[in-house]
């Protein structure tokens, strides 16, 4: 098995300033942040203190289900966010990773027609993605191991049950 790249806590903090800082120098004024839930959360409130952006939007798309195993086609979850509520702003688009591209390409599908500018930013792309991100902060093949999923949730160890 191939190697994994692996995105530590500490390494995180600098690539999340040295994408911003790429938004930044590109001269893109983001109105909104729209973080891809749930890994763009992370980058996209980072990405938004970062620009000074106030307004942090999120919408939930589920396509992988495990290392390297994932649904069909990419499907948004509930609560939907109304793309009425993006028209007319420049919106940056967050997510940890354009791996096929296809949950980036389905939320670049939503706000079209809607926003008056996007663009798209992620800590890695893939070179098989169908979506070429505007903002990228390092280029991989591999699977990646980001520092807010690789550890289990926790348990509870109190021994108090469930309610
Ligand atoms: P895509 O639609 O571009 O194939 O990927 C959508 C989502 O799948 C990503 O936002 C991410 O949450 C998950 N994913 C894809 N590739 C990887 C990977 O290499 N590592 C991890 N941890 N998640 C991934």
């Amino acid at each position: 098995e191939q190697e994994r790249e692996v995105l530590t806590w500490d390494l995180y903090g600098r690539a999340a300033r040295e994408l911003a800082q790429t938004v930044a120098d590109s001269g893109f004024v983001p109105d909104v942040v729209l973080g891809i839930a749930r890994g763009g959360l992370i980058p996209a409130g980072s990405l938004a203190y970062a620009l000074g952006c106030k307004n942090l939007f999120t919408i939930s798309v589920e396509f992988y289900t495990g290392v390297d195993s994932r649904l069909d086609v990419p499907v948004m979850l509930p609560p939907f966010l109304n793309a009425h509520d993006l028209d007319e702003a420049s919106v940056l688009v967050v997510d940890d990773v354009a791996d096929t591209g296809r949950t980036l390409e389905l939320v670049a599908d939503f706000c079209s027609g809607h926003v008056r500018e996007m663009r798209t930013a992620v800590l890695y792309e893939k070179p098989q993605s169908v979506i070429t991100c505007d903002h990228v902060w390092k280029r991989t093949s591999r699977w990646i191991n980001f520092p807010w999923s690789t550890e289990p949730p926790v348990a509870n160890r109190s021994g108090v049950l469930d309610a």
